[in-house]
């Protein structure tokens, strides 16, 4: 069992799914830094791209996601044209010089649109953007996953599928509003796999109302049988003052901070247990699944889907709330729907808030990234910081770190503070050093 240090897990540090964090991000880098980004892309430079539907077709309780229910028709129809125009102007701007490697679609949940508009959506890519043969991945609601989108995914050539599962305990999905039952999931994934799709991913969660060490291994249970690629398990925030949805979660039926870092461990100890590998702090694949091939190999790396093997440096985000990456630029499109086809409609980019990254940014950027997917960092620009010092010879004396030469290696005991430790390297938190991590 890993040990319990409450006052490194109450510590607020970000996920850092990039460096600087998105709590940087500033209105004065839009549209313009965006143009600039993209212009300054080299021929032949890996590129992955991300599509955002905003839409699903019922509202999860517990979302944070920047989602709304699909409604009316016309509406999507009206998003899903501003989709393709973004994704035209982008391409132009680009000229032929990325190299496409992937493509995400996310939200919300993709299939809230027609099976047909999805398929417009892939060869629309893959044409505008002159694809040979990309990965295609997509995020599938199973309680919307009928025959049709199973063939419509086998024939646009997606080679992933993630299914939000969450918890399969009955209790649990009545109390975060998310009902659908085990049979359903199975019946979906031998759908997928019987049409060629067997990278099949599931998001779970620990924290949950009503969530108990019992229930959570009884959902492991059915996930050992079922024998997913890939599974993220996710701790639940409940941030009802920013996601007002989750005003409906009975908050005295949330486990305590001790409960929740028990249901990390358990869940942990469980998937290692089922052969799974673990990847970063949150992530678990099958030994031959790409993720674990990766990890193997020491090419994790960490972007905003997550721990992931793609290695583009450049990730264009198409959609409302989309967010774009390049070695020097991160840029989030205009969240709100509606903005963000008015914007496109006026033949704009829908740049709207972001950051620039100077070479120390990106250094930085880079040794947390190496910390988070392997492990280890090179520690040598903490060492004339007296407070990082400090701190780090406390996380040491946990043995939640060692230290070999210059660099910091985490022990299995610190892959829960793994964020913690990643935030010795992070200058845009206020406090670090002496006594901020202490007991
Ligand atoms: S289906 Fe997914 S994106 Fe949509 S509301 Fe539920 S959790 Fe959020």
């Amino acid at each position: 069992m890993w040990p319990y240090f409450p006052d490194l897990l109450a510590r607020p540090v970000p996920r850092y799914t990039s460096y600087p964090p998105a709590t940087q991000f500033t209105e004065k880098v839009g549209a313009d830094a965006q143009a600039k980004a993209l212009n300054a892309v080299v021929s032949g430079t890996p590129i992955s791209l991300y599509a955002h539907i905003p839409y699903c077709q019922s509202i999860c309780w517990y979302c944070g996601c920047n989602t709304g229910a699909a409604g009316r028709t016309q509406r999507l129809h009206a998003y899903l044209e501003a989709l393709e125009a973004e994704m035209a102007m982008v391409a132009k701007m680009l000229g032929g010089r990325g190299k496409l490697q992937r493509i995400a679609f996310g939200g919300g949940s993709p299939n809230a649109i027609e099976p047909i508009a999805f398929v417009r959506l892939v060869d629309r890519l893959v044409t505008m953007y002159a694809g040979n043969n990309p990965d295609i991945s997509v995020e599938i609601d199973p309680r919307a996953c009928s025959l049709e989108w199973a063939m419509t995914l086998a024939v646009a050539q997606v080679s992933r599928v993630s299914f939000g599962v969450q918890s399969f305990e009955p209790e649990i999905q009545a109390a975060i509003g998310r009902i659908q039952p085990v049979e359903m999931i199975e019946t979906c994934m031998a759908s997928l796999r019987a049409r060629g799709i067997k990278a099949i991913n599931f998001d779970l969660m620990y924290g949950l109302p009503h969530q108990t060490n019992e229930s959570l291994l009884g959902t492991l249970d059915h996930v050992a049988r079922m024998r997913p690629s890939r599974i993220a398990l996710f701790g639940y925030a409940h941030l009802p003052h920013i996601f007002p949805r989750q005003k409906r979660i009975d908050t005295a039926a949330l486990p305590g901070i001790e409960a929740r870092f028990e249901q990390a461990a358990i869940g942990y100890e469980r998937l290692v247990s089922e052969g799974y590998v673990p990847i970063g702090f949150d992530h678990f694949a099958l030994p031959d699944d790409s993720l674990a091939i990766a990890a193997a190999e020491g090419k994790v790396r960490r972007n905003f889907q997550g721990f992931t093997e793609d290695q583009s440096d450049v990730l264009i985000g198409f959609g409302a709330s989309a967010i774009s990456q390049f070695p020097d630029a991160i840029i989030q499109n205009e969240k709100n729907p509606g903005a963000y086809r008015e914007i496109v409609g006026a033949h704009q980019l829908a740049g709207k808030r972001g950051l620039i990254r100077d070479t120390e940014d990106q250094l930085r950027a880079h040794l947390i990234e190496q910390l988070l997917c392997t492990g280890r960092a090179d520690a040598t620009c903490l060492l004339n910081d007296p407070a990082a010092l400090a701190s780090l010879r406390q996380l040491e004396e946990r043995r939640l770190i060692i230290r070999d030469g210059n660099d910091i290696v985490m022990t299995e005991a610190g892959r829960p503070y793994a964020r913690v430790v990643a935030a010795l390297f992070d200058t845009t938190l206020p406090v670090m050093g002496t006594g901020s991590l202490a007991a």
